[in-house]
């Protein structure tokens, strides 16, 4: 098809171009091109007055006649060309350097025109270099709306700055004519009252009137919107369809011997409700892929290692992958200890081994001798390989990259194991539809009776006083506090520098022998960092002074206190994570978010958020709204959430709708065997060799 065609074909390409436009805008073909939308628009019929020019304008319309022309000889073979313009309010210079011969024919004195282009101050004076240039008539017919596309010096250097690319899209446009193919199936254009794609590709870059290009923009969204969701679904039915998972029948004596004897409370009912969803899945002959979010302290943890216990009941090891070396060890622990006594064997694997360690598990693993093996990243190296691996379990998912989930994928040969992907960080309602919406996924919407929530207040340097006080009235009563530091960049001196002052200061408010400190930092050795850590969490040090190492999984329920320095620093998400280090145990907890006076509106509006809320869903909503949509942990780098037009937060609306559409389309025809839907199976098919969840997740 046309629109296939290499972009080094379209007239005005040429093979520079060609490079430069792939290299620097991944413009490759006609379709490229073609989807490459305005980043903004100019509307022509907003004349600027040229004495009103105040240095911010950019993309500016003139309106003048042209008082005089010069040129000078820059080299020998090229001159440039300054032209000055007057508007009855000022002038500006228009400069040329190329194509002055044909631009000094063109302009003619005592004609008005309309120009445009970007200004730029050249010794205190404005200038315009290149502008578009056009004798002004009025015609009510002229789209007045001018395309602004984002370049790159390269590009503009080629002769492709926003003018030059709008003009390969005209060329483009009045090329491939009328063969633009529709995408979307009619009876949905019909249903949802949608633009058809030629049109609303036409109007998205060169608007015929506002109301068009606000139709053609909503077409636009939706067709994002609708595929995005087609490629979830259709592979979530086709998985349902095919894929053969490990059958796990039985619940046995490891499951109910830890349930029946290691539990000391009762299980809340959203983690009953979970481990039930979990346990359908791993029986029902399909791989499992679930997603199970819960505020932090909800209980995951547990429900993880009694799906583990399953997973062993029925002849399998499973495994369970932290993204930090410190939640690696405590998940070990604390296994280690709510397993003692039922034969079961569980070892820790991480990088900091030794190699013969190192070496003694995997030879141990790979004979079955090994049931539960905890671990880091160390987990998926090639040279661990399981006698047969039925679930793996994967913590805090968003440290982890797609390629590294996609390696314990093929660890279990043929059939791959059963996944459990948890995550602490709750993900807005729309962004959770967008981006697992082919994961099962289970919810524990409900925290261990008896808890308390952490009362949230803000401070400055002013209350220091009172603050160490409070600390001491706390400590008295034999409680433990964690006073965390940002570390932002872990090579910056600055940040531990900063972290060094406070330690000090602690320090002499606190003096030895009455208290006892722990400080942990990224600079310091595995060890040295878990030896700190053990000893805080044995009670034996009172305060913990540290960097954001602690941010995850950190369970001391004795703590009830965390002091959070340079508050302003972190982002939401992570402010809920560390303040989820508190309020495990059954007293009341504390967060105390210390920052500078002055705040910036968003940082504020951090802060507020924080002291008025502990609902996790809550505050992720208020992220993504503050930070928006592109910046969530995680998305940038997974790649997945490439969005050029919608946007989530502000599109919510459509993203249900097109969910919901999708939904019915498939229901009603699972294979998209339906004539009508013939776009739609050619979409799937022109996909199917791109990397997906099933490999990924
Ligand atoms: P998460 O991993 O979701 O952050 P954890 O599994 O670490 O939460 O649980 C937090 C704390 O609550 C742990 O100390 C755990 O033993 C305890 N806990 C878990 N489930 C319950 C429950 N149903 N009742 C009481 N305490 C619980
Ligand atoms: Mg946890």
């Amino acid at each position: 098809m046309e629109l296939d065609n290499d972009i080094l074909y379209l007239k005005g390409v040429g093979p520079q171009r060609a490079q430069l436009l792939g290299r620097e805008l991944s413009i490759f073909t006609y379709d490229d091109l073609l989807h490459f939308f305005p980043f903004r628009y100019v509307d022509r019929s907003v004349v600027s007055p040229i004495d009103q020019l105040d240095g911010s304008a950019q993309f500016v319309v003139f309106k003048g006649i042209i008082r005089s022309m010069r040129t000078t000889a820059t080299s020998k073979h090229s001159e440039r060309l300054n032209a000055t313009l007057f508007d009855g309010t000022g002038t500006i210079d228009l400069v040329w350097f190329q194509g002055t011969k044909w631009v000094k024919e063109k302009l003619k004195p005592n004609i008005e025109y309309l120009v445009y282009g970007n200004v730029s101050w050249f010794n205190g004076e404005p200038q315009m270099a290149h502008p578009d240039i056009e004798p002004f008539s009025y015609d009510e017919e002229r789209h007045n709306y001018l395309p602004v596309y984002n370049t790159t010096e390269k590009l503009k250097a080629a002769g492709l700055n926003p003018r030059g690319i709008s003009r390969l899209v005209e060329t483009l446009l009045a090329q491939i004519g009328n063969s633009i193919p529709e995408t979307l199936p009619h009876y949905v254009l019909k249903a949802s009252n949608l633009m058809p794609s030629s049109l609303s590709l036409r109007n998205i870059h060169f608007p015929t009137s506002p109301e068009m290009l606000e139709q053609a923009i909503h077409r636009q969204k939706f067709e994002e919107l609708f595929f995005l969701q087609l490629d979830m679904q259709y592979r979530m039915t086709s998985r349902k369809r095919q894929s053969q998972g490990l059958v796990f029948a039985t619940i046995g004596e490891h499951f109910n011997n830890f349930y029946t004897q290691k539990i000391p409370f009762e299980l809340t009912g959203a983690q009953k409700r979970v481990i039930k969803e979990i346990r359908a899945d791993m029986k029902s002959g399909r791989q499992m892929n679930r997603l199970l979010q819960g505020d932090v302290g909800s209980g995951k943890t547990l429900v993880a290692l009694m799906s583990m216990l399953i997973a062993l009941d029925n002849g399998c090891q499973a495994c369970l992958m932290a993204p930090t070396e410190i939640l690696a060890s405590q998940h070990f622990a604390t296994f280690s200890k709510m397993l003692d006594g039922l034969g079961i064997t569980t070892e820790l694997l991480t990088g900091s081994l030794r190699p013969s360690q190192k070496k003694e598990i995997k030879k141990r693993l790979a004979a079955g001798e090994v049931d539960l093996l905890i671990g880091t990243h160390a987990l998926i190296e090639d040279s661990v390989n399981f006698k047969q691996l039925g679930l793996v379990v994967i913590d805090e998912q968003h440290r982890f990259g797609v390629e590294q989930r996609a390696k314990l994928w093929a660890k279990n040969g043929a059939v791959p194991p059963h996944i459990l992907v948890m995550t602490a960080t709750p993900i807005p309602r729309t962004l959770a539809m967008t981006l697992y919406g082919d994961l099962e996924c289970s919810i524990i919407d409900e925290l261990p009776p008896g808890r308390q929530p952490v009362k949230t207040t803000h401070a400055t340097d002013a209350k220091r006083l009172v603050l160490f006080s409070f600390m001491q009235r706390q400590i008295a009563e034999g409680r433990q506090i964690y006073v965390v530091y940002p570390l932002i960049n872990e090579s910056e001196s600055l940040d531990l520098k900063d972290l060094m002052d406070g330690y000090e200061s602690i320090s002499r408010s606190f003096p030895q022998p009455q208290y006892q400190l722990s400080i942990v930092h990224g600079k310091m050795s595995a060890e040295a960092k878990a030896y700190e850590m053990d000893r805080f969490k044995r009670g034996e040090t009172h305060i913990m002074v540290s960097t954001t190492v602690i941010e995850v999984g950190v369970d001391v329920p004795n703590a009830t206190v965390m002091v959070i320095e340079n508050a302003e620093r972190f982002g939401l998400s992570q402010l809920h994570q560390l303040r989820g280090r508190v309020g495990r145990g059954g007293g009341q907890s504390y967060c105390i978010l210390m920052t500078k006076d002055h705040l910036s509106k968003n940082a504020a509006e951090r802060i507020a958020t924080m002291c008025a809320t502990t609902d996790g869903f809550r505050i992720a909503e208020a992220d993504m709204r503050l930070r928006g949509p592109g910046d969530i942990q995680g998305l940038q780098q997974s790649g997945i959430l490439n969005l050029k037009v919608a946007d989530i937060v502000n599109d919510e609306p459509l993203v249900t709708a097109t969910r919901e559409c999708v939904a019915r389309i498939l229901d009603a025809d699972p294979t998209l065997a339906m004539p009508d839907n013939a776009p739609l199976r050619l979409h799937i098919a022109s996909n199917a060799n791109k990397p997906n969840w099933e490999q990924i997740s």
